[in-house]
């Protein structure tokens, strides 16, 4: 779990008494990784203080984080500032909040970002690091992974050493994410709260906080009871909430589909999740039909038909990356889940989107 966090509108503006005792006396810098939105606004630059060697890099989330796009900013980082870093801080949506992470763990770990993707191959601490989420939903500034798109495989990089040092949820900074964008990150959060809830891996634990992340879910998306500044308080708790019921279950089918559908088709996590999630009546009917409300109550337009250009080679690789994730498939269907889901239902499903 996240060992230190603070919750507060404008508490962003704490940054820099919070890491001061993480500058070491000989003056290693630390690195911001700040999502190239706020490059347009001074939001974020205008309440960081620079000292020494500090870094200010704008990342762009504009395609999910790929392996080798860590080892280049690893190697970035080295050449820059050529010293070990004092900390790594993330600004940002979950793409960013990604990369830190993983950034975090390769300035400390030998060879390649892909040779990590699994579960709990980390040697080494990750130095310091700060997650601030810029949009709420998807749950990585609590969990224990890092999604990454590797040369075979997007897998997330689990381990002891991948969940933030400190993390500082500032609802604030939501304040300029866009509607659409906000519907699909958030729905990311409602889908981890209906995947863990439906899971046969679920237990009191995961449960506690899945109810509660649902609950905030409802009141953003549905109910008409709440303020703005109160949508954006709950909707960021609910994302933790959400991220917490996930880390000791599973999600399930949505994501299992989505990440196919990513692999393939780029298609971001967030609307890559509604697409899939609209066509999972058979497995999720209380949850589908909410989303459905939601959906028409903020006049959302999914894309439709997103695999009609497929080739069959690129039906058979989505095919596969979505049913290759076993234990998503098992916590939502059981360990007997291969006797209910043919590569040519994943197929027929595939081909409603
Ligand atoms: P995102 O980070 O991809 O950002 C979406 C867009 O919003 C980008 O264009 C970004 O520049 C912009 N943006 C960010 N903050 C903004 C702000 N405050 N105002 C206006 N625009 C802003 O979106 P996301 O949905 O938060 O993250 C998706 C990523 O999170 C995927 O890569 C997915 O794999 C990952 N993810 C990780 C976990 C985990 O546990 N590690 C869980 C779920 C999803
Ligand atoms: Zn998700």
């Amino acid at each position: 779990m996240v060992p230190r966090i603070i919750f507060g509108r404008g508490s962003f503006n704490q940054m820099n008494e919070i890491i001061a005792p993480k500058r070491s006396l000989n003056q290693a810098p630390f690195i911001f990784l700040v999502d190239d939105f706020f490059v347009a606004t001074d939001k974020i630059n205008s309440n960081i203080d620079l000292y020494g060697n500090d870094k200010i890099i704008y990342v762009s989330a504009k395609e999910e984080p790929k392996t080798s796009q860590i080892d280049d900013l690893v190697k970035h980082i080295k050449e820059l500032v050529g010293v070990q870093p004092a900390g790594i801080i993330g600004i940002g949506g979950g793409t960013v909040i990604d990369i830190s992470k993983a950034v975090a763990i390769m300035l400390t770990n030998n060879g390649r970002t892909c040779d990590y993707q699994g579960w709990d191959l980390v040697k080494n601490p990750a130095i310091y690091h700060v997650g601030v989420p810029t949009i709420s939903g998807t749950g990585a500034e609590v969990s224990r992974t890092t999604v990454l798109t590797g040369p075979e495989r997007k897998l997330g990089i689990n381990s002891d050493f991948t969940p933030f040092d400190q993390v500082i949820l500032d609802p604030e900074l939501t304040i300029s994410v866009p509607k659409d964008q906000w519907f699909f990150t958030g729905m990311d959060c409602f889908i981890h709260s209906i995947e863990s809830l439906n899971g046969t891996y679920l237990n009191a634990f995961s449960q506690s906080y899945g109810e509660k992340a649902l609950d905030l879910c409802k009141q953003v998306f549905i109910e008409d009871h709440l303020t703005k500044e109160e949508s954006q308080d709950k909707l960021m708790m609910a994302s933790w909430h959400g991220g917490m019921s996930i880390a000791y279950s599973q999600v399930g089918i949505a994501h299992a589909l989505s990440y196919g559908l990513s692999y393939v088709l780029g298609t971001k996590h967030g609307i890559g999740n509604c697409i899939v999630f609209d066509h999972l009546e058979d497995y999720y009917p209380e949850g589908v039909n909410l989303f459905k409300e939601m959906k028409a109550k903020h006049d959302i337009i999914l894309p439709k038909g997103v695999c009609t250009n497929l080739k069959e080679d690129d039906f058979d690789v989505m095919i596969n990356v979505a049913m290759s994730l076993e234990p998503l498939w098992e916590n939502a269907l059981g360990n007997q889940w291969r006797s209910l889901i043919t590569p040519q239902l994943v197929r027929n499903l595939y081909e409603k989107m």
